[in-house]
């Protein structure tokens, strides 16, 4: 059985459908990467898995954690945070607290949201600034940090709430090549750790050669899924 699904999740604004009866599920330490055109409903099927948006209708469920919506199925606030809970969400502008230095950005919500002390939230913040590369940051504002090191930073605080599965939408479309592929030189550890990750992404290149499957979606529904270099290769 997947370990995180999607199934049936319609998204609509008004009389826009932005996202279609997209089914998904992955399998624990699965990496699929989300790619299509502008506008195809990518970054909100990712948000209606994270439950930034309320889709239409849908069930999501990870691991044992599930929640449906639809007429008539309103969620309530405590499952929608349970199931949040679960997921670590990284965003194309970073989304740092700029008046908190990178230390505290990573331990800020280990002590909100889990209760871990200070002492703990801290040590717990180091060793993944020492995963991404970026111990000698932890004193800095993220105003001193490049676009890359800022993104990084950004993993490091999703990560620090342990989630099970991770979700980036479009995580290098901010930045310049160069700091772009740090970035991604960080995910591709992550998926070879085990990390369970869906991936939205214009990185041709990383979801071919990182992720597990690749999904199309144009207009709102997936219109192809499989292999990455069946897709790469498809006219
Ligand atoms: P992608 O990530 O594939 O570029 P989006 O998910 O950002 O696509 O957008 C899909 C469609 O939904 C677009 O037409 C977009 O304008 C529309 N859309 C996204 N968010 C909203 C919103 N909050 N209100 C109205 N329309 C939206
Ligand atoms: P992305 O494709 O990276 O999601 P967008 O520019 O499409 O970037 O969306 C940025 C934000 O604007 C999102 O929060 C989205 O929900 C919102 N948005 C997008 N399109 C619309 C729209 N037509 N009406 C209202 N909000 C929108």
């Amino acid at each position: 059985p997947a370990f995180l699904e999607a199934s049936g999740v319609t998204m609509r604004f008004g009389d826009h459908v932005a996202v279609r009866d997209v089914t998904l599920g992955l399998a624990r330490g699965e990496v699929v990467s989300i790619i299509g055109p502008s506008g195809a409903g990518k970054s909100t099927f990712l948000r209606c898995v994270n439950l930034l948006e309320i889709p239409t209708r849908g069930t999501l469920r990870v691991g044992d954690t599930s929640l449906s919506v639809g007429p008539g199925a309103t969620p309530r606030e405590r499952d929608i945070q349970a199931l949040r809970r679960r997921l670590g969400m990284v965003f194309q502008n970073f989304n740092l607290f700029p008046h908190l230095t990178v230390l505290r950005n990573v331990s800020l919500a280990q002590e909100r949201v889990l209760g871990r002390s200070p002492a703990e939230a801290e040590a717990r913040s180091m060793s993944l600034l020492e995963r991404v590369g970026l111990a000698d940051k932890a004193g800095a504002y993220p105003g001193r940090c490049s676009g890359g090191q800022q993104q990084r930073v950004a993993i490091a605080r999703a990560l620090a709430l342990d989630p099970a599965v991770m979700l980036f939408d479009e995580p290098t479309s901010a930045l310049d090549p160069e700091v772009g592929a740090e970035v991604l030189a960080v995910m591709k550890e992550l998926a070879a750790d085990g990390m369970t990750m869906i991936v939205v992404t214009h990185e041709m290149a990383f979801a071919r050669d990182v992720s597990d499957r690749i999904v199309v979606m144009v207009d709102g529904a997936v219109v192809e899924a499989g292999d990455p270099h069946q897709i790469m290769a498809s006219p």
